[in-house]
């Protein structure tokens, strides 16, 4: 016990935001992206999260993060141009700002990026404010859950941010939702939702919660997240990485400060989400 103590360490928090090592989820290498590369790259995706698409100037390769599974079958197909990404930058976002898409004419991104640098700014306004979280399962292999229990050990230490995670839904600000929603628990998902106090906030997590991922097509699956509920972030990944989480709750909170102040003022805090009887 002592000993894995002494061994464990605490991640800083720079190392945390835009990290996503272990995800397997791609990286696109824009110079070496050809269109046959893209093809075949698209051809072996189990989930449709690359595809090619045709426009009037040509052709494009679009990629969802929110299907992808990290499987890696397409570093294999064309490792020159897909590699598995070291840093990521797209958890805790919209569903739109999860996809990307590049022109396969020039290798050139169309569509932009989150940077950590925008995330890493407003981390100190963030430390130190307390957020009461509510896990919550419709449907998961538990592959998300695994992670997310990952966030309150020693070296993640999600308590250094003021983020606690509660066993009602009464007591929360925020639901983390993991998996596609199956018919037997759309229920208690409505009724976990209803059950939180406004002002709320709701996250879908890993490839499930955003897409429905690989169980999409299945009779037992309502559909992803959105599906049921109003979806405030998305954090994708099969399953994302605690540095994934962190980074992406991190962004859904710094986002909904900011639409909650008309002035575009982001240095007054978050009160609505405050739960000043248990500071951090
Ligand atoms: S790693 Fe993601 S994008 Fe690549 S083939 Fe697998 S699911 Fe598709
Ligand atoms: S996203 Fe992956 S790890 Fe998470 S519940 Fe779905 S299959 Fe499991």
């Amino acid at each position: 016990m002592k000993n894995s103590l002494g061994r464990s360490r605490l991640i800083p928090v720079e190392a945390l935001v835009g990290n996503c090592d272990g995800s397997r989820m791609p990286e696109v290498r824009p110079g070496l992206l050809t269109a046959g590369g893209a093809q075949l790259a698209a051809d072996v995706c189990p989930t449709a999260a690359l595809a090619l698409e045709r426009y009037t100037g040509g052709l494009r390769l679009r990629l969802d993060y929110g299907k992808c599974i990290g499987c890696g079958r397409c570093h294999d197909a064309a490792p020159e141009a897909f590699i598995p990404a070291q840093r990521f930058t797209h958890s805790g976002v919209t569903r739109d700002e999860l996809i990307r898409t590049w022109d396969l004419s020039d290798g050139r991104e169309v569509s932009g990026a989150t940077t950590p640098e925008s995330v890493r700014a407003e981390i100190h306004f963030l430390m130190g404010r307390a957020l009461n979280v509510r896990q919550l399962d419709p449907g998961s292999c538990n592959g998300c859950e695994t992670e997310i229990a990952a966030l309150t050990n020693p070296c993640y230490d999600l308590e250094r941010f003021g983020i606690h995670f509660v066993a009602s839904p009464k007591h929360a600000d925020m639901l983390l939702v993991t998996g596609p929603v199956t018919r037997n628990m759309a229920d208690a998902v409505r009724n976990t939702y209803a059950a939180v106090p406004e002002p709320k906030l709701v996250v879908a997590v890993g490839a499930c919660g955003v897409s429905g991922g690989l169980f999409i097509r299945s009779h037992a699956v309502v559909g992803p997240v959105s599906a049921l509920l109003p979806v405030d972030g998305y954090i994708p990944g099969c399953p994302p990485t605690p540095a994934m989480l962190v980074a992406g709750i991190l962004e859904v909170i710094k986002r909904h400060s900011r639409k909650s102040k008309p002035s575009g003022e982001t240095t007054g805090g978050i009160p609505e989400l405050l739960n000043v009887s248990d500071p951090a």
